[in-house]
């Protein structure tokens, strides 16, 4: 018998959030079930959940930063084990078999596509995957990731998207000592952006738009910070990089960015806006041999890398933790950039609550 598991859901584009029961499928042989105790709120929740990236069925469950602990295992689970606390990111399975899945780049399958923790088809039950904005979830053993146990659970939430999102460009990239890095856009991606960069060796450098947010980045690890509106400022930077994270979530003009790349530099766009960029003007790309590039979140091998690489370097998000009540008001404030750094629901109240009553409403 499936189990039903509380979530908060979005029932129209436009509407608010509210409490909603959906349908958790029983472990199979090779799936663990999970009690979520964190999930932390992504921009892309928000693009999903207001159809930005195309039309989607409603009711909707959105949220791919899961921490839990696992309540039951399948009879051939062999990596988890009942009382651990395990990471979901934004993959819950992939065909396994294409070219992609045998690199362990899953987040690239070519066999349909991975199966996204939300806006995906469960290969099992062939219903409608739901995310993590819930107090349950079962996923198959290969998706599940080990959280270093001296991590602060809710701060390891975001890694799980935010993380390994930024991790698996600068490592593609060959970021380290001697590089000079640009993160574009102070937001959840963007803070973990400055934070592995500094720990692989670079000199990181901010793009923002909101002053009040200077500070912050210095104390996250920026080496300097350049506001993204101050058009002198934005020409000073000529040639400086030699890598670019773009996180921003809304279009905006690319070639102040491409300019700012030295020779063979790269712009890497990881924003996925409604609407695309303008297309960036050729001759800065031509004159220095530039590229733009975008990059899709990580393989699970690469994000227990991160993972483990965090836990040395007792890496975790700036977060501020919420109710699942206080989501709304959470969207709206990322929409209007004021996030410092990613907001993370507390799915502890149901155990404060009494038996059959729905918690998270
Ligand atoms: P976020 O926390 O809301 O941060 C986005 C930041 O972009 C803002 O804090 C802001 O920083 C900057 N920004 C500037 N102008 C903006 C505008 N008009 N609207 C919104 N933001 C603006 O978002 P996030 O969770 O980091 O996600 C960022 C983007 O990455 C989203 O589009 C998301 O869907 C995408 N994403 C992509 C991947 C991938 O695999 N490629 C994975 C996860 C998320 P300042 O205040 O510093 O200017
Ligand atoms: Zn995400
Ligand atoms: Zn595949």
């Amino acid at each position: 018998m499936p189990t039903t598991a509380r979530a908060f859901a979005a029932f129209a584009p436009t509407e608010p959030l509210g409490p909603h029961r959906i349908s958790r499928r029983d472990p199979g042989p090779r799936d663990v079930a999970i009690d979520i105790d964190y999930c932390g709120i992504c921009h892309s929740d928000i693009h999903f959940l207001r159809g930005d990236w195309g039309p989607i069925p409603y009711p909707a469950v959105a949220g791919h930063e899961i921490i839990g602990r696992v309540t039951a295992v399948g009879d051939e689970v062999t990596r988890h084990s009942v009382g651990d606390t395990v990471g979901v990111g934004c993959m819950v399975d992939s065909c396994r078999t294409c070219p992609s899945c045998r690199e362990s780049l899953e987040n690239y399958c070519t066999g349909g596509g991975s199966v996204g923790t939300y806006m995906g088809v469960d290969r099992h039950t062939g219903g409608p995957t739901y995310g993590g904005y819930s107090s349950a979830i079962v996923v198959d053993e290969d998706f599940v990731l080990r959280i270093p146990g001296h991590l602060d659970p809710a701060g390891a939430a975001p890694l799980l998207c935010a993380g390994i999102t930024t991790f698996s460009p600068l490592r593609h990239w060959e970021v380290g000592e001697g590089s000079t890095v640009g993160v574009v856009g102070l937001g959840g991606l963007g803070h973990m952006g400055v934070k592995l960069a500094a720990a692989m060796g670079a000199e990181v450098v901010v793009f923002t738009t909101s002053p009040h947010k200077v500070e912050d980045a210095r104390d996250l690890g920026a080496h300097d910070v350049v506001i993204s509106t101050d058009e002198e400022a934005m020409v000073a930077q000529a040639r400086r990089f030699d890598f670019i994270l773009d996180t921003v979530a809304a279009p905006h003009t690319l070639d102040p960015y491409v300019r700012s790349l030295r020779r063979d530099g790269t712009l890497c766009l990881l924003g996925a806006p409604a609407e695309p960029h303008p297309s960036p003007a050729v001759m800065p790309l031509i004159a220095g041999r530039r590229s733009v590039a975008g990059s899709l979140i990580g393989g699970i091998a690469e994000t227990q890398e991160m993972l483990d690489f965090c836990g040395r370097h007792g890496i975790t998000s700036q977060v501020e933790t919420i109710s699942m009540n206080g989501i709304n008001e959470a969207h709206e404030r990322m929409l209007r950039s004021d996030v410092k750094y990613r907001f993370v629901i507390e799915m502890q109240e149901r155990e404060r609550a009494p038996a059959g009553t729905v918690a998270l409403g």
